[in-house]
């Protein structure tokens, strides 16, 4: 039977563990950590995922302040506000939910963000530094993935880690993170995308294999190793009429067709997803408190 990686529960114990350090830093330093999230145009998942963060901080005793812009809003005032979230103490994190409106450049805002605010880790400077294997903001995602791996003891140590995708976002961070020469990493990591011939080639060397690519149940079980073990960082949504909804989630991993040759796998929903607001709080915390003092 393979271990199903259970980022729910992961989730909420890091929750809990913020929950009770808020408290005590309000109480023995007053500070109480803040995030700013900024969301422009009507996208709905972009505006769920911003009213899930708002709050999950506030379950955990944060502030968050949520600014909801219109699509034509101009670049200028999302500068703007960057700009006075970056002046402000009582704000340790800012996020602005992507993708933005074709009239605002991406770049532009990120790298207005102040890098010891940029809690979403995108930031040149927090980029360059995880690269370096320095401190800084580790984007949530690629941090959720170490997370759970170290969570659940799977070697890294001079393992093959094969990620495929490579998106400022997942797949270049991820990669990144896990050849590190620390305990938490030092593997042999190899990145596939869109211009390699052979993508199973590749997969089927993986001993840890991370799917971040956006397509539904692209990797069928004659792509892995036995006993290898599976991050399904792809949410899609396909049809099923059998749901109240009409539709329903599934990751870039064909999990049943996998499942009897794994050695461990994260569910999709319920794996990686549950991780990313968990490690945004945990970095808005870090803010708070200054990276060095995390425990
Ligand atoms: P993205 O920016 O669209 O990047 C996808 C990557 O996959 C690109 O590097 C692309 O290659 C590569 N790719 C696409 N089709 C491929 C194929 N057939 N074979 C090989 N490589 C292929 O996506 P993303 O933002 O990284 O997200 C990936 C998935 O993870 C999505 O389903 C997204 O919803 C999900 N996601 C989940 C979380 C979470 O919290 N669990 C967070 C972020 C994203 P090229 O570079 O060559 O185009």
């Amino acid at each position: 039977m393979a271990i199903i990686i259970d980022g729910k529960k992961c989730s909420e114990e890091i929750r809990n563990e913020l929950k009770q350090k808020t408290e005590e830093l309000i109480k023995s330093k007053g500070i109480k950590p803040g995030l700013a999230l900024l969301l422009v145009g009507d996208n709905p998942a972009s505006a769920l995922y911003v009213k899930n963060k708002a709050k999950a901080c506030e379950e955990i005793g944060y502030n968050s302040v949520i600014v909801e812009l219109p699509e034509d809003t101009s670049e200028k005032t999302v500068l703007n506000y960057i700009e006075k979230w970056n002046k402000d103490e009582s704000i340790h994190g800012i996020l602005v939910q992507l993708p933005l409106p074709k009239q605002i450049n991406e770049q532009k805002v990120i790298l207005s963000i102040l890098p010891e605010k940029d809690v979403d880790g995108f930031h040149p400077i927090n980029m360059g530094r995880l690269v370096l294997g320095l401190p800084g903001f580790i984007p949530c995602t690629p941090a959720g993935i170490q997370y759970l791996l170290n969570k659940y003891e799977i070697p890294l140590k001079g393992k093959h880690v094969v990620v495929v995708g490579r998106s400022n976002i997942v797949g270049k961070p991820i990669a990144n993170l896990l050849y590190q020469k620390n305990s938490k990493a030092n593997a042999i990591v190899t990145i596939c995308h869109t211009a390699t011939n052979d993508i199973t080639y590749y997969t089927r060397q993986a001993d840890v294999l991370i799917a971040a690519v956006g397509v539904p149940r692209l990797i069928k079980s004659e792509s892995i190793k036995d006993g290898a073990t599976i991050i399904d960082v792809g949410i899609n949504r396909i049809k099923d009429a059998s749901t109240k909804t009409g539709y329903r989630l599934v990751g870039d991993v064909d999990y049943n067709d996998v499942y009897n040759k794994i050695h461990a796998i994260t569910p999709v929903p319920g794996g990686v997803g549950p991780m990313t607001i968990a490690m945004l709080l945990r970095n808005t915390y870090l803010s708070a408190v200054g990276l060095d003092k995390y425990e």
